[in-house]
C-alpha cells in the first residue's frame, strides 16, 4: 500500500480538546511552553505563512549532549507534534543541566493545518537531504522546508551532534516501528529501548517488510536513503531515530507514545548528575 500525499486525516484529542489539524492551538501552546521554559526561540524561515521554528534550551554549555527532536516532516502525522508538546509540558528545567536540547517542533505547517502528508506545494519535506563532498546540498526533489533546513545545516548538525530523534506515524499501521541508526553491525540499546518505549503502548511490528525495508523485531536498520535523520547520521550524529506511530490507534494513545520516546531517548543519552 501507499500513502496518498493529499488524504487528509484529522482526529480529535481530548488530551488537548482539539482537533489534530488545529495550528492555531498548537503554536499558542507551544508559545506558552517556550515562554516557561525559557527556550531560546529562532525563526528559520517561512513555510507557506508559518514560521518554521527552531527552539533550543537557554545556556547550551560545552561538555554537555546535544539533541535534537524534530517532528511535523508529514502533515497527517499529527501525534509527532502534539507528543512534543506533551513532552516540553511535563519537563522543567532541571533537565537542561544535562543536556543542549533543540526542537524542530514542526517541520510542515501547511500538511499539518491541512492534515495531509505533503505541503502546499505537494512537496514531500522529509525527501531531498544530500551531501556531496561534505556540503549540504538540497536537489530537485527537495522541499521548500527541506531548503530552510539545509540553509542552516551547520546549525543543526551541531544541535544534533549526540542523536537526533526524529517522530514520524504511519497511518496504515496498527502496530509500532523504528528506524534506527547506529555505529555498529546491529541494532543495540539505543535501538530496543526506543522501540520499548513504544512497545508500551502498542503492538510491535511482526517481521517483514515495510516500503521496501526489512523490519526485525520492530527496527530497520541503518538504512539511508535522502531523509533528514539519514542527513544528520551521515553528517556526524551518534545516533538517530525515526519513530513510526501507528495512525489506525486512537490519537491521544499516539501522543503519549511519542512523548513516552522523547523521554526515553533524553534520558538515554544524557546522563543523570551525581
Ligand atoms: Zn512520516
Amino acid at each position: 500500500m501507499s500513502r496518498s500525499p493529499f488524504q487528509t486525516f484529522v482526529w480529535r484529542s481530548e488530551i488537548f480538546e482539539c482537533q489534530s489539524t488545529d495550528i492555531q492551538r498548537f503554536y499558542s501552546l507551544l508559545a506558552i511552553e517556550t515562554e516557561r521554559l525559557g527556550l531560546g526561540s529562532k525563526i528559520l524561515g517561512q513555510a507557506g505563512h508559518h514560521p518554521l521554528y527552531l527552539l533550543q534550551s537557554p545556556g547550551q554549555k560545552a561538555g554537555l549532549p546535544n539533541l535534537l527532536i524534530s517532528a511535523g516532516f508529514h502533515g497527517e502525522e499529527s501525534a509527532g507534534p502534539w507528543g512534543l508538546l506533551h513532552f516540553l509540558s511535563q519537563l522543567d528545567g532541571e533537565l537542561f543541566k544535562r543536556v543542549n536540547l533543540s526542537v524542530l517542533p514542526l517541520v510542515n505547517p501547511t500538511g499539518f493545518a491541512k492534515g495531509h502528508r505533503f505541503n502546499e506545494l505537494g512537496e514531500n519535506p522529509n525527501r531531498g537531504f544530500f551531501i556531496e563532498n561534505g556540503k549540504a546540498k538540497p536537489g530537485a526533489d527537495t522541499s521548500a522546508e527541506g531548503r530552510i533546513l539545509l540553509e542552516h545545516a551547520h546549525l543543526l548538525q551541531v544541535a544534533s551532534r549526540d542523536g537526533i530523534l526524529t517522530c514520524h506515524e504511519d497511518v496504515l499501521m496498527t502496530d509500532t516501528y523504528v528506524y534506527t541508526f547506529e555505529p555498529s553491525q546491529a541494532p543495540g540499546r539505543f535501538s530496543h529501548s526506543l522501540r520499548d518505549a513504544l512497545g508500551q503502548y502498542f503492538p510491535i511490528a511482526a517481521d517483514g517488510d515495510v516500503d521496501n525495508c526489512p523490519v526485525r523485531s520492530g527496527v530497520i536498520f541503518n538504512h539511508f536513503d535522502t531523509s533528514f535523520e539519514s542527513f544528520l547520521v551521515r553528517s556526524g550524529a551518534r545516533v538517530g531515530c525515526c519513530s513510526e506511530t501507528p495512525g489506525q490507534q486512537p490519537l491521544d494513545q499516539r501522543i503519549l507514545a511519542n512523548a513516552a520516546a522523547m523521554n526515553t531517548f533524553v534520558n538515554m543519552l544524557a546522563p543523570e548528575l551525581s
